[in-house]
């Protein structure tokens, strides 16, 4: 299906300055960048109406310094951010990567707003792991499908065309290694070819590509896989071809708390806020609050790898924010308990476990003792009831290794030099989480799609000058 070829005889039926291979945010986000950079843009999407991981996800994009953060009274700096990163991360991607798209990624977040009309806000009312300060950015309904509507529309108004239901299959090269412009199929098994004179590639990573999965994280290769299905590793592939450099290939989102079965997230807002997961024995297993991504690999190593998330009424107003969780109360997912006792009979967990669980967890915060763990509860109101649970599973949400790129988002080869007319971005690049899903902050994801998505439009833009 993948495949590179040479340009030699090929004709195009159209052409772009700049194409951009994936609609997602990634792929839009760098449609508008390049547009306002005097670019004739063109986009193809397999799918008949973008979505993407974008859609899937909450739709909650970091950012340090903003506007949006002054107004909330939150001080933050983009040093500290890219602090917060690179800690997570274990110190394994490349720094000044992260400090650039760190101090990036507030400026497009306001040229989405004030440009673009995107009415983005800052979270104030709980912190996400790993970050120093509130700074997770989102649209009102904070969904990934009111993120991808308004960045479709933001495009259509500016007559960006974007070419549905064509999958990209071929890159075509000329001999001095440039991209000379692609083939896709058509839903009717037609192929057709477009030229430009720059290529995007934001057609994300390989979540959806199964035998890759097991290639590249092993353990995740029966992991329930949360992302979007048409994200097949299109980009991997076809940068393997060319001699690209690939890096991180095991470092991924991974997420502890997706409820069972049916299948809706439930905002870490639950476990932040002083919540915790216990297995089917009723007992705890790690430290929750380490984050959500490793979670993943720690919920799917128990019994019949489930766990309940367990936590209260305050804390459901919070997470109540999230429309996926409200769909989660809407469709049962969420248990609801008068007592500690009740709530062992509702999920059918061991009473007497459950209870002791619980009793450790309250003797913590009131700060006896050092959790086995080493979670620190004591910034965490206890819990009262009613008291709530999820039962839930671990997941993969996206895969963080990919394509290495230069501070212009260039394709890298294996020698660190740049290809010359090909850029990635969001979940076809590298990530900034290193090689383990212990290495994700939250917002990773979104912030390597939109301040990447961003940096590549504009310097596709350039390249096809
Ligand atoms: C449930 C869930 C929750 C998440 N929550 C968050 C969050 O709150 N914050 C955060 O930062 N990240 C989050 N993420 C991760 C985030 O969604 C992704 O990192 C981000 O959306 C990647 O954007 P993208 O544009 O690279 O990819 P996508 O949005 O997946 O877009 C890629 C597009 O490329 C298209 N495509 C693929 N191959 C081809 C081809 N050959 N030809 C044509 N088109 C192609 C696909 O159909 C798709 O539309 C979450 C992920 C999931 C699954």
């Amino acid at each position: 299906m993948n495949a590179v070829r040479p340009v030699d005889g090929i004709a195009f039926e159209a052409e772009a300055d700049v194409l951009i291979i994936g609609a997602g945010a990634a792929g839009l986000v760098a449609a508008l960048a390049a547009k306002e950079a005097g670019a004739e843009v063109v986009i193809v999407e397999r799918d008949a109406v973008p979505s993407g991981s974008t859609a899937l996800s909450a739709g909650l994009i970091p950012a340090a310094g903003t506007r949006f953060q002054r107004q909330a009274d939150i001080e933050d700096s983009p040093a500290l951010f890219a602090r917060d990163i690179l800690e997570k991360a274990h110190h394994e991607p490349d720094a000044a990567m992260v400090g650039h798209l760190a101090e990036r990624i507030g400026p497009v977040l306001e040229w989405l707003a004030d440009h673009h009309g995107l009415p983005f806000d800052v979270i104030t009312n709980f912190s996400y792991p790993g970050h120093s300060a509130r700074r997770m950015h989102g649209l009102p309904k904070r969904t990934g499908s009111e993120l991808i509507d308004r960045l479709r529309e933001a495009v259509e108004a500016q007559e960006i065309p974007i070419l549905t239901g064509f999958r990209a299959t071929t890159l075509f090269r000329r001999q001095d290694g440039a991209i000379a412009g692609i083939a896709g199929t058509r839903p009717d098994g037609s192929e057709e070819r477009i030229g430009c004179k720059a290529l995007v590639l934001a057609c994300n990573g390989y979540g959806g590509n199964r035998a890759l999965v097991a290639r590249h994280i092993p353990k995740m290769t029966e992991a329930l896989w949360f992302g979007h299905s048409g994200n097949e590793g299109d980009a991997v592939l076809w940068g393997e071809q060319i001699g690209a450099e690939l890096v991180d290939m095991s470092g991924h989102q991974g997420h502890g708390s997706v409820a069972q079965p049916h299948g809706i997230l439930i905002s870490w807002a639950t476990i932040m806020e002083g919540g915790f997961q216990v297995n089917a024995l009723g007992e705890r297993f790690s430290d929750e609050s380490h984050g959500y991504s490793e979670q993943a690999a720690n919920v799917l190593r128990q019994p019949a790898g489930k766990a309940w998330t367990i936590f209260d009424a305050r804390i459901a107003g919070i997470a109540r924010q999230f429309e996926d969780f409200q769909n989660a109360e809407a469709q049962g997912a969420i248990v609801s308990a008068t007592s500690i006792e009740d709530l062992a009979m509702k999920t059918g967990l061991p009473e007497a476990a459950l209870a002791a669980t619980a009793a450790e967890v309250a003797a913590l915060k009131r700060g006896e003792g050092q959790d086995r763990f080493g979670r620190d509860f004591s910034n965490v109101p206890p819990l009262a009831a009613p008291f709530h649970a999820a039962r839930v599973t671990g997941a993969l949400f996206h895969t963080q290794g990919g394509l290495r790129v230069d501070d212009a988002a260039h394709v890298l080869d294996k020698d660190g030099r740049a290809f010359p007319n090909l850029h990635a971005c969001g979940g076809a690049a590298v990530g900034v989480s290193g090689a383990q899903a212990s290495g994700y902050l939250s917002g990773n994801g979104l912030l390597t799609a939109v301040a990447l998505g961003e940096i590549a439009g504009r310097a596709a833009a350039s390249s096809s000058a």
